[in-house]
């Protein structure tokens, strides 16, 4: 690995604030497998969860729904995320995205956003490297429209 600005790991303990999960809309990718998973997590068969819970983006990904207050759609404000245990992989990455690892002014700026960032439990560079290849954001075309990026907060994780 080579000399990243995080070498010496990143600090991150979700507050479990929901900031990621609301506010303006964003894009939450989900693959075929964690459709499936979420289905399930909801009672649902896969093709009725799609059409409740999914939209189609114009490049023909998937992404979860939002509310009309920009909430995703499987967010509730009293439980937090209701699919917790089923999350896609997007959620479950996050902050440790690329784009927002990519330099230390891009995760300055998400922790303006995200109480949960720069406290608690230290990751070490190397987890943050395998995490950040594989963030579940897609190409790193797609990780720019993600709910994450700015004026919006982020998406996830607890
Ligand atoms: S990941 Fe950050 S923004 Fe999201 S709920 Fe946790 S602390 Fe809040
Ligand atoms: S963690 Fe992901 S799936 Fe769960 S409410 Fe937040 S954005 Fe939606």
């Amino acid at each position: 690995m080579e000399n990243r600005w995080y070498q010496a790991g990143l600090s991150f303990s979700c507050t479990r604030c929901g900031n990621c999960c609301t506010g303006s809309p964003g894009t939450v990718f989900v693959s075929p497998p964690e459709i499936k998973k979420l289905a399930t997590a909801v009672e649902l068969d896969a093709d009725a969860f799609i059409q409740v819970y999914t939209r189609t983006l114009q490049d023909g990904a998937t992404s979860l729904r939002e509310r009309s207050d920009g909430s995703c759609a499987l967010y509730d404000p009293q439980k937090g995320c209701t699919v917790y245990g089923a999350r896609p992989r997007q959620c479950q990455t996050f902050p440790f995205w690329r784009k927002v690892v990519a330099s230390e002014t891009a995760w300055d700026r998400e922790a303006r956003q995200c109480p949960g960032m720069n406290r608690g439990s230290i990751r070490p560079a190397h987890e943050i490297e395998q995490t950040s290849a594989n963030d579940g954001t897609l190409s790193s075309a797609r990780a720019k429209e993600t709910r994450f990026n700015p004026p919006s907060a982020g998406r996830p994780p607890r």
